[in-house]
């Protein structure tokens, strides 16, 4: 099964046709059908340890403030699956803590991107939440648990954006980004093509523009998650490769 990063964008990339959801859609449409989803958000923080959605049936979670009542109404009803949640605890507690939750469903960095890559919810989705006090490395260890899962049909799906930074974002500039936004993306592409993970792994040590472009690790964290499910012979495909707003990066890719 590939791994896949999706940049996620705009919560309104749920409710909208336009170049980001129709590759989602072409990627769901043109990979082997996953037995299951396990979605990797950057909405989804905990702290000393980890949580993951164990109920049958999700619930969604909209959280986002500020957007049209329509995205509020948005449903992807995906069934949970909890034997699969089992399993991802039984091999992530020998790292750290976790535990089933019922509480938190599918939050946007999932659903937004699943309503188009996968329209019929029809396949199981589990979530698994991003312990925020943890460094990247233990991300790209904690992935590389992880990657058992693919020889077992599941999609392992990190959903964040690799530049994104809200505070500077700029809404006269909807098609292109700042210098150091484009920099940093194109730095972060050629190091992910030339699989400098240990790089990756320590961003903060790129320079001024890489910290403009990750102020906050969130959005960039599920990256590492994909990263670390690489296995040596395998290649990376980037699509959606633009950054717009001044700030963000859709740039997501295909470990296959
Ligand atoms: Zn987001």
């Amino acid at each position: 099964m590939p791994a896949l990063f999706v940049g996620h964008g705009s919560p309104m990339n749920a409710i909208t046709a336009n170049e980001w959801t129709r590759a989602w859609r072409d990627i769901g449409s043109t990979m082997p059908r996953p037995k299951a989803i396990l979605s990797i958000s950057a909405h989804w923080l905990t702290q000393n340890g980890l949580l993951v959605t164990a109920g049958k049936n999700p619930k969604m979670t909209y959280d986002m403030g500020g957007f049209p009542a329509e995205l509020y109404q948005q449903q992807y009803p995906a069934p949970g699956n909890p034997a699969l949640a089992e399993d991802i605890e039984t091999t992530v507690q020998t790292k750290i803590p976790i535990h089933g939750d019922t509480a938190w469903g599918f939050d946007h960095g999932t659903w937004v991107v699943l309503k188009h890559m996968f329209p019929k919810a029809d396949i199981p989705v589990i979530q698994l939440s991003l312990d925020y006090s943890q460094p990247p490395s233990f991300h790209y260890e904690l992935a590389r648990l992880l990657r058992p899962l693919r020889d077992k049909g599941v999609l392992i799906l990190g959903s964040g954006n690799i530049v994104h930074n809200l505070r500077v974002m700029n809404w006269q500039m909807p098609d292109t980004g700042y210098d150091w936004a484009i920099e940093m993306n194109e730095k972060f592409k050629s190091l992910i093509a030339s699989g400098d993970h240990a790089s990756l792994t320590r961003y903060e040590a790129l320079g001024k523009a890489a910290m403009l472009s990750v102020p906050t690790p969130e959005h960039y964290l599920p990256l590492i998650y994909t990263l670390g499910l690489k296995e040596e012979n395998e290649s990376v495909a980037f699509f959606n490769d633009k950054t717009l707003m001044g700030s963000v990066s859709m740039t997501s890719l295909k470990i296959v």
